[in-house]
């Protein structure tokens, strides 16, 4: 099918597009990567009649870095994370999930913005930035607020960014010393959504024992969720195969899947056990020096 009519507009900076949202308001869609909004207007499923097209605001795309992390502009593209080579060195967990998603010419178009703002579920970088408790910048006509991960995310498909807003920059500290990091996920064929998946890291205190852990999932409840029991009862072991397997079965027993096609929240659970042992098993490998 082919999208119902729209006014196109194409500003050529931020501050010219959120003018425009404010304009048009709920009238009006942000228009990023396309690679999630195009084909639910293809499908009748949203019908915005305007689309406020971000790509040729230069200055939402970028990565840059400090002492503390790195920010990236909400526009850059999901292949140029994946290819960056600052992203790759500071954060390793980012970098190993960006594969993940979808195809490589999705990954082409696709925005780290555009997939954070529509918070499906089975993304992928929604449970990267709640991993690594990103800080999410806003912008409006009236300025600029940030909001934590945890706080951005309220349900499947649904944020906190308010009518006229744009997100402006995704800022993700950097991990701490002694931090070993994993994603895992399952996918019936590469490139498809998974049926389930996990970002993991456990940090070590100096006698080699779990200081503190974090386990958050994809596809396994209505946003990117924690099993924060689980993460809790990691705190305080020593890393052990059977620790491992405990929390895979506490993060199991904690995880809301809801089921589809493809999968029983029955089967999802069991995914979130198997996965959730294999992480927390690469994230000690990888603090022993072995990251295969
Ligand atoms: P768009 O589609 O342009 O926009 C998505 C939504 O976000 C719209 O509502 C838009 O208004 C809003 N928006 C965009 N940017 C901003 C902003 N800066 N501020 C406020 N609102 C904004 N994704 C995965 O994570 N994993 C997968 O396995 C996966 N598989 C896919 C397979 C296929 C076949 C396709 C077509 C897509 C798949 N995707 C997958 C989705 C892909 O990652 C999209 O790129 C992503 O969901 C949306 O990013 P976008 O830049 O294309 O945003």
């Amino acid at each position: 099918m082919k999208p119902a009519p729209f006014q196109f507009i194409a500003p050529d900076t931020l501050e010219e597009a959120l003018e425009a949202l404010e304009t048009y308001g709920s009238d009006a869609k942000l228009l990023a990567g396309g690679q999630s909004l195009i084909p639910a207007m293809n499908f009748r499923l949203t019908q915005p009649a305007v689309l406020i097209d971000l790509n040729r605001i230069a200055s939402l795309s970028y990565i840059t870095e400090d002492p503390d992390g790195l920010q990236i502009g909400a526009m850059t593209r999901q292949r140029a994370v994946e290819r960056s080579a600052r992203v790759a060195e500071r954060l390793p967990l980012l970098h190993e999930a960006m594969p993940h998603i979808a195809h490589v010419q999705i990954r082409n178009r696709g925005t780290i913005g555009g997939s954070l703002a529509h918070a499906d579920p089975a993304a992928e970088l929604p449970v990267i930035a709640l991993a690594l408790d990103a800080r999410l910048h806003i912008r409006s006509r009236t300025g600029r607020r940030t909001v934590a991960a945890a706080d951005f995310f309220q349900f499947m498909f649904s944020t906190d960014l308010g009518p006229g807003e744009i997100l402006e920059e995704i800022e993700f500290p950097a991990l701490p010393e002694r931090t070993g990091w994993a994603f895992e996920e399952f996918a019936r064929r590469k490139g498809d959504y998974a049926l389930a998946g996990v970002a993991a890291w456990i940090r070590l205190d100096d006698g080699n024992v779990i200081h503190s852990a974090r386990l958050v999932y994809l596809n396994l409840g209505v946003g990117p969720v924690r099993a924060v029991e689980a993460e809790t009862a990691l705190a305080g072991q020593t890393p052990s195969p059977d620790v491992f397997r405990n929390a895979g079965v506490s993060a199991a027993a904690e995880v809301e899947p809801l089921g589809n096609v493809h999968a029983t929240p029955e089967y999802q659970r069991h995914l979130a056990a198997v996965l959730t042992e294999r992480a927390l098993a690469r994230a000690a490998a990888r603090l022993n020096g072995n990251p295969a």
